[in-house]
């Protein structure tokens, strides 16, 4: 069976070429089965009642945090839902960023996710910290060679993409880490990128903190994680307040819960984390050295194409080492809407803009670009039907 088979939306729609997944990739079976037998058998809020679909619901909710544990070999207590990698950055911005102090730096790069940017520089604005970026090489990669330069003894975060968005270089955490601690700083690493592309030993990482989201990972909407290392989690205040996330409240005072419910104050979204933690399964039991060995052969056959159409230029890097199937382009003359809307006609689904990387276009002088990403459900046809889309917008555009 192909693994598309495996996608009902992808099996009920043969002409679709969907080369979008880095916005939002397509679900499983097994992940909407597991969504929908809560939904039908065990619905009911977490952590709350005693009756036997309360206590039903809990473990389901706290399995799939299992789950999602095993997937990135850490600790339960380290796996804090979040909506997704926004809210997750967001969490950190707050109750790790509250403990800085006024000429404090925090360090990004200039080719991340706005939402690895904007809660920053609020963060900066609140707190009176220093904000610097690290700059981005021809190749569309975090330019490591200046961590001496920008990493200073005043830096307590370092914030980076593990993966581009727009280009798909993937960053050396290794060389990040190594200079976050040299000076004492954290590492936060945005994975949403990389998380749709197999299991992960973060723990191993050497990094603090990892922001994912599960619709870019065979997941539903609304549910995301951030992993915390235990140490850091337990030493930060919670960022939002109310139910679940307490010990004990009287009137006067709270004393607050330790992680990971400290950080979800609330009812969570209890379908969405079963969605995650059946997806997290699923990925498990795939082999990810073959299907990632064959995500970047399409994206090698991408590139080759992309090279032979006039006025086509590349943005992110042209060889397959130390990247992922996120292929950015721009065709001169068009704008990449207009690139989009044409190869829509074709049944490519490609997406066209800024790709909330505003500053990363300006990098390159560009309003936007194209973008296709690959995932495991990808074939030849997607690749063929996308160039031959191309090749009609370049006639009809440029
Ligand atoms: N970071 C990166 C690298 C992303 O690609 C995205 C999603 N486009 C995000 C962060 C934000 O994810 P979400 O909208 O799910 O919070």
């Amino acid at each position: 069976m192909r693994l598309k088979d495996q996608f009902p939306l992808l099996a009920g729609d043969p002409g679709l070429h969907y080369l979008d997944s880095g916005a939002s990739s397509q679900v499983p079976g097994a992940v909407l089965d597991a969504v929908s037998r809560f939904e039908t058998t065990q619905r009911a809020n977490v952590h709350r009642g005693v009756h036997r679909l309360a206590e039903a619901a809990t473990a389901a909710y706290e399995g799939a945090r299992d789950d999602i544990a095993r997937f990135l070999s850490a600790a339960r207590e380290e796996i804090v839902f979040t909506s997704g990698t926004t809210a997750a950055i967001n969490l950190v911005a707050h109750s790790f960023g509250d403990g800085l102090a006024a000429g404090d730096a925090i360090v990004i790069s200039g080719l991340e996710h706005h939402s690895n940017i904007v809660p920053w520089q609020m963060l900066r604005d609140r707190r009176g910290l220093v904000l610097e970026a690290l700059p981005v090489t021809e190749e569309g990669r975090i330019d490591l060679s200046q961590l001496d330069r920008v990493v200073t003894k005043r830096t307590r975060l370092i914030a980076l993409a593990h993966c581009s968005n727009v280009t798909g270089a993937v960053v050396d955490l290794g060389r990040v880490v190594a200079s976050a601690k040299a000076v004492g700083a954290a590492v936060l690493v945005d994975g949403a990128q990389r998380m749709p592309h197999g299991p992960l030993d973060v723990p191993g990482l050497g990094v603090d903190f990892y922001a994912f989201s599960g619709h870019k990972m065979y997941a539903p909407h609304g549910i995301g994680v951030l992993w915390g290392r235990r140490e850091r989690l337990e030493a930060m205040p919670p960022f939002l307040g109310g139910g679940d996330m307490i010990r004990r409240v009287t009137l006067e005072k709270t004393e607050y819960a330790p992680p990971p419910v400290r950080f979800e104050a609330g009812t969570p979204n209890v379908s969405g984390a079963i969605g995650l933690g059946a997806a997290c399964r699923w990925m498990g039991g795939l082999d990810w050295t073959e299907i990632v060995q064959e995500e970047l052969r399409l994206t090698g056959c991408l590139l080759d194409g992309l090279a032979r159409v006039p006025g086509v230029r590349v943005l992110g890097p042209l060889g397959l080492q130390q990247r992922l199937g996120v292929v950015s382009f721009a065709l001169a003359g068009a704008h990449p809407h207009d690139v989009s809307q044409i190869l829509d006609r074709h049944g490519v689904a490609c997406r066209g803009g800024h790709h909330c990387a505003q500053p990363l276009m300006d990098r390159f002088d560009l309003a936007g670009t194209t973008r296709a990403t690959i995932a495991p459900y990808n074939e030849d046809a997607d690749i063929d039907a996308l160039l031959v889309g191309l090749d009609e917008a370049r006639r009809l555009l440029a």
